[in-house]
């Protein structure tokens, strides 16, 4: 038996949550997030399962988009922070990439730059976030000087919201208000948070990423998305053994036995992207029950207490994250989100595809 540390990507799934977005906002044209690897799920993998059904594809940078042209997909393909030096807006027109337009020298940069073909643009507004974007008393002024420059092809319109995945907060609502004041022409706002549950973010594009994958966008637990998680992170139990109470487990023996117990070795760590900051007792799923992992995780190598599962034998399968246990608990319990945990995963994991039940290799 080899190293199995495997993350199955499950495009049915993927599919079906594009459903779930295409039902949430059945006016709006889709553009799918794929940036960083398609949140570690597979860059071109996952833009081909959706490419019949979605308008447009989200990346941020060139070395994301260029892969997808290059497969040949026809779609609209925005960069989410548009070019990063002039030099790059000869590219952008040749091959088609709509830019993100956020600070005045990308402006002033295609008012210098002589192209074959117009470039798509969106006008970015901070209404809000406090990250890319021009103020909104400066948005009206930008938006005028780009329409006289004949390297800008059609203007369109983005946001985006700081709190769409905290509903109680007041906040989202008003960056809306101030993005409604501005926004006649087509406009985008909403991320998953807001596909899901801000109708009036919707406008003409919405930008999905962590809910096509699978993954709630809500921080708040009673929040349900009718979404099926598509990454299954497994590994295999590779040692089982009793240890004597008293017994340290793990580097620095984070974890000592209470009694004497079976504990598993599991082949993941934090070289996979396991997150090191695991506590013990986050689970981890073995012959259908969730077991403790305990001890501080390795870099290939995590622990479990097996007491539950007293039958458990090397080369059983460990489930890390997938329907149960949901990469959101997972993060939670390591103090962060499962965007970070499913982009963290290294290149040694093994992507594996399910499609229509059956397994094929990257
Ligand atoms: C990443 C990103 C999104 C997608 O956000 P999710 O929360 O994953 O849906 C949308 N818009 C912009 C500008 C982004 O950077």
């Amino acid at each position: 038996m080899s190293r199995v540390a495997r993350a199955t990507i499950n495009l049915d799934a993927l599919r079906h949550n594009l459903g779930v977005a295409r039902r949430s906002a059945p006016d709006a044209h889709i553009m799918a997030v794929l940036k960083a690897n398609a949140y570690g799920h597979g860059l071109l993998r996952v833009a081909h399962t959706l490419a019949s059904d979605v308008e447009g594809f989200a990346v941020s940078c060139t070395e994301e988009a260029l892969p997808l042209r290059e497969a040949g997909l026809q779609h609209r393909i925005i960069l989410l922070e548009g070019f990063f030096e002039a030099a790059e807006l000869p590219l952008f027109s040749a091959r088609r990439l709509d830019a993100v337009v956020h600070q005045p020298w990308q402006i002033e940069a295609l008012a210098s730059a002589d192209l074959s073909r117009p470039i798509d643009c969106w006008l970015k507004v901070d209404t809000g976030m406090g990250r890319l974007g021009f103020s909104p008393a400066d948005a009206g002024a930008a938006a005028e000087r780009l329409a006289t420059l004949p390297a800008v092809g059609e203007i369109r319109w983005m946001t985006h919201l700081a709190s769409a995945d905290e509903p109680d907060r007041a906040d989202t609502g008003s960056q809306l208000v101030r993005f409604g004041e501005l926004a006649h022409a087509s406009a985008s706002a909403a991320n998953s948070a807001a596909t899901l549950y801000w109708a009036q973010a919707h406008a003409q594009w919405v930008r999905p990423g962590i809910m096509l994958y699978g993954a709630s966008p809500f921080s708040h637990a009673g929040l349900h998305a009718p979404l099926h998680p598509v990454m299954q992170l497994e590994a295999r139990l590779i040692s089982v053994k009793t240890l004597p109470a008293g017994h340290g487990v793990g580097y620095g023996s984070r974890f000592v036995c209470p009694v004497a117990m079976p504990v598993g070795v599991v082949s993941i760590g934090y070289g996979d992207g396991y997150p090191r900051h695991a506590p013990d007792g986050t689970p981890v799923r073995i012959r259908g029950r969730r077991v403790p992992m305990i001890g501080k995780v390795s870099m290939d190598m995590i622990a479990v207490d097996l007491r539950t599962v007293p039958q458990a034998c090397v080369g059983d399968p460990a489930i890390l994250w997938g329907v149960d246990p949901p990469a959101s608990e997972i993060a939670e319990a390591c103090g962060t989100i499962s965007y970070e945990l499913f982009c963290r995963l290294t290149p040694r994991v093994q992507r594996v595809y399910r499609h229509g039940g059956v397994d094929g290799q990257e």
